[in-house]
């Protein structure tokens, strides 16, 4: 190995770390429960998917699990990735419908076959296998918003065959709260508003122990009104999770095609081999999607996308496309959930570009 080519990297696997658990800013307990149980000494991998089971069970995160936005038939399908470092094995299921815990059947996947991915129905029937039982995963909010999505479409004459059609005066939601009369008005606001921007959303842990050992997860329900069988980025290896115990680990979440275009966990963790630190590396991968559309800010500000990493010497970063989100007028600030042994607390993202 020419080891001049690595001098960052080679001193910051030589500091011993302090424990430390991310995620992405829906992780605030996860990173909690995490570092819980890492303290009680449970192994790393078995600590962030504790840590992220949280959201995957929570009917209110409609981007992960249980409660996940459906795809455009209105069937919730998951996406899950698992890496541990010690043993460098990993597993992964995609378009798995039916169980609430991608994360935990992605591990099966890594322990107990022979295999590394399964995708649809293969994925189920293996979690059968071990005794999971299938369950209706959307939530009756998520119906709510399913069927609003289906609402808001148009054809290029303004027609739509889910609504009473030309005899509607109303423009939605005007004509949503005629027709959904016994419905919060705050949840058919929010149910507008993912039809109308269907959102991303997913969670990402990664942690790091006093003796060095880290592991990661990924996990989500995917972009809402996909394409029954889409798959993104967070079951794939490389992508959305990427752990290398000589070096670090790195996650992501937000628009999924984009990072797989640039293999961007695993590119985080190159960048973090050859000396840079997390924020750097972030920050690289993402000037990597950005040339991808030749810096185009009009095409760029149609997404965004995060990357979260944890060098093994406990440096730690997050970073976005954008700065933040503009919702009502105001920029929400893109942050990440940081544990590092008391609460749980955000911190802001390093970012590329400004809106
Ligand atoms: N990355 C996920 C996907 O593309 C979605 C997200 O994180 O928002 O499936």
């Amino acid at each position: 190995m020419n080891s001049a080519l690595l001098p960052a990297a080679r001193s910051a696997i030589s500091a011993a770390p302090r424990p430390i658990v991310i995620a992405s800013a829906n992780g605030l307990k996860a990173c909690a429960r995490a570092m819980e149980l890492m303290k009680a000494g449970s192994d790393t991998l078995d600590a962030v998917i504790a840590g992220v089971n949280i959201n995957e069970e929570d009917p209110e995160d409609n981007s992960v699990g249980y409660g996940g936005l459906p795809n455009e038939e209105g069937v919730v399908e998951l996406d899950a990735s698992v890496m541990h470092g010690p043993t460098r094995r990993c597993g992964a299921v995609a378009a798995l419908r039916n169980i609430k815990t991608p994360s935990i059947v992605a591990r099966l996947v890594m322990e107990q076959s022979d295999h590394i991915m399964l995708v649809g129905e293969g994925a189920l029937r293996f979690a059968k296998t071990f005794g999971f039982q299938e369950e209706n995963l959307l939530t009756e909010k998520s119906r709510l918003a399913w069927l609003v999505w289906k609402k808001s479409l148009r054809d290029a004459g303004g027609h739509n065959n889910w609504g009473p059609g030309l005899d509607a005066p109303e423009k939605p939601p005007a004509s949503l709260r005629r027709d959904f009369p016994g419905v919060d008005p705050e949840i058919l606001a929010w149910a507008w508003d993912v039809a109308v921007h269907p959102p991303a959303g997913t969670i990402n842990c990664l942690a790091l122990n006093g003796k060095g050992e880290m592991s990661g997860v990924t996990t989500t329900s995917g972009l809402a009104w996909k394409i029954p069988g889409r798959v993104g980025d967070s079951p794939i290896l490389g992508a959305g999770l990427w752990v290398d115990q000589d070096v670090g680990a790195a996650g992501s979440t937000g628009r999924g095609e984009e990072n797989i275009r640039v293999a961007g966990a695993h590119t985080v963790v190159e960048n973090m081999r050859h000396g840079m630190s997390a924020r750097e590396a972030c920050l690289d991968a993402l000037k990597r999607v950005a040339r991808n559309f030749g810096n185009d800010r009009s095409k760029l500000a149609r997404f965004d996308l995060n990357f979260y990493a944890l060098r093994k010497d406990g440096d730690y970063a997050g970073a976005s496309l954008w700065n933040g989100r503009i919702r009502q007028g105001q920029l929400a600030r893109s942050r990440f959930a940081v544990n590092d042994g008391g609460e749980s607390r955000l911190e802001d993202c390093a970012y590329l570009l400004e809106r």
